[in-house]
């Protein structure tokens, strides 16, 4: 669907609220054009059902005592566990985490997973902690948040600057606290193998992301792109997920990785570039940063999101595609792998240009379909082949892009909204069907 005009169009920076906006957009549509919806069910569907605030104290290394500030949101409990990542950034807020929350409500219910959507984390810094910092804030906060925990109540995984290691030491936690319970490691998901992690839960998120691309060029739905062999890939974003969608897009479908920015800034090369080395480069360097691949000349987040590429990648975080810049972006797609990346105004702007925008809780819902295998190989006992893995999440998300993609058809929907509706339709119908206690 294209907008006659843009005017009139105010551009919310906010995530929280940019997601009300849109999640009321899709009542209306619904309530006009599908059925009546209940209107406290809107509250109901709109509001998270608990957020808990917590704030302890954790020993830095040089004695002293540091107070922090974290985070757990449950957004719905259509289904439970409720499942939801771990954040460590010093941007968290309730408001960021409870948006992040919804967002998996929606995400969930749109790959068809039994979960509902939560969300934790922790205002800090991990770039300015050193290991034992971390790691004495990760017990401090899973003890603090234990109360909504458990393998069939509130499920964490990894999120932007926790990985691996976080959750094992949340598993450790809750296991000392626990240890009657059966099948604990099923308390979180993202652990490591010997935990109980899943072959291909590190790379899931961008593998998921790459399958919905997949499917959209053969399906035909992006205009002027036929396939992704030698497509041109801007990536903004190098962390778990960045690094990955460049590395399977370069190495399994010979795309070319033409720009790759961080947090301290980017680089663009017309000729490529191999995602491992840039990694080992980064990783090496004093500022941890792509900055001064190669020799390459240091682009900003700006000049990156607007330099000339046919896939473009928000792999970092929200509220980064904006109205000004919009209009200058050249890709022919945006795959939106980070959550609540582009504002309203710039999706509009986008899709007016008759770009293709992969939305957040479509493109990025790999990493929860993966959680969930992570789940049920700890509940069942079982370890999976990676194929296995592979095929399975490969089935969900293109089922998901299909299903989406037909709302979007029938009804002349670009695919934000059509994934929108699909989900809190299909809320509607759970709600209903389990009924309101008591
Ligand atoms: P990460 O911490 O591993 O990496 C984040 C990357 O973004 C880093 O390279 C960082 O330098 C960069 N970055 C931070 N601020 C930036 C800025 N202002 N400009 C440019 N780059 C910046 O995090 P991740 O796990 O890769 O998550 C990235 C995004 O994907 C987030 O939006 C996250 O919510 C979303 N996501 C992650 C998962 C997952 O499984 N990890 C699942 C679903 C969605």
């Amino acid at each position: 669907m294209k907008p006659n005009s843009l005017s009139g169009i105010k551009e919310e920076l906010d995530f929280l609220k940019r997601t009300r906006l849109e999640f009321e957009k899709a009542i209306q549509f619904i309530d006009a054009k599908v059925k009546p919806v209940e209107s406290g069910l809107v509250k109901l569907l709109e509001q998270p059902f608990r957020q808990l605030t917590v704030r302890f104290p954790v020993h830095r290394d040089n004695g002293s005592i540091e107070l922090f500030t974290g985070y757990r949101v449950q957004h719905s409990r259509l289904y439970e566990p409720t499942k939801g990542g771990i954040r460590y950034h010093p941007d968290v807020d309730l408001d960021l985490i409870t948006a992040l929350a919804f967002d998996m409500t929606l995400k969930c219910l749109i790959v068809d997973l039994p979960y509902g959507g939560s969300k934790g984390g922790v205002c800090c810094d991990p770039k300015k902690m050193s290991r034992s910092e971390l790691d004495r804030l990760t017990r401090r906060y899973t003890y603090e948040i234990m109360p909504m925990l458990g393998p069939d109540s509130d499920v964490p995984a990894p999120d932007i600057g926790t990985d691996e290691r976080e959750m094992g030491i949340i598993y450790d936690t809750y296991r000392m606290f626990s240890p009657q319970t059966p099948y604990a490691s099923a308390v979180v998901t993202g652990k490591p193998l010997n935990l109980g992690g899943s072959p291909n839960r590190r790379e899931a998120t961008a593998q998921g992301g790459i399958y919905v691309l997949e499917e959209a060029v053969k399906q035909k739905h992006i205009e002027g792109l036929t396939s992704l062999k030698n497509a041109a890939v801007v990536i903004l974003g190098f962390g778990n997920v960045g690094f990955n969608v460049a590395e399977i897009l370069h190495k399994d479908f010979g795309s070319r990785i033409l720009g790759i920015c961080d947090s301290k800034g980017g680089v663009y090369s017309e000729g490529g570039m191999i995602p491992h080395e840039v990694l080992a480069y980064k990783n090496a360097s004093a500022e941890q940063s792509v900055v001064g691949y190669n020799g390459l000349q240091h682009l900003d987040v700006k000049q990156l999101l607007t330099s000339p590429c046919d896939i473009l990648v928000p792999a970092a975080k929200e509220t980064q595609v904006v109205g000004e810049l919009a209009n200058e972006i050249k890709a022919k797609v945006v795959l939106e792998l980070a959550n609540g990346c582009t504002t309203n105004l710039a999706h509009e702007i986008l899709i007016n240009k008759d770009l293709y925008v992969l939305p957040d809780v479509l493109a990025n819902a790999g990493g929860v379909t993966v959680s969930y295998f992570e789940w049920l190989q700890n509940k069942a006992g079982e370890s999976w082949e990676s194929n296995q893995v592979k095929e399975r999440l490969q089935k969900k998300i293109t089922t998901a892009y299909r299903n989406v993609a037909e709302i979007a058809r029938n009804r002349d929907l670009d695919m934000r909204r059509a994934a929108f509706i699909f989900a809190i339709s299909k809320a509607i119908d759970v709600i209903s069907e389990r009924g309101i206690f008591p």
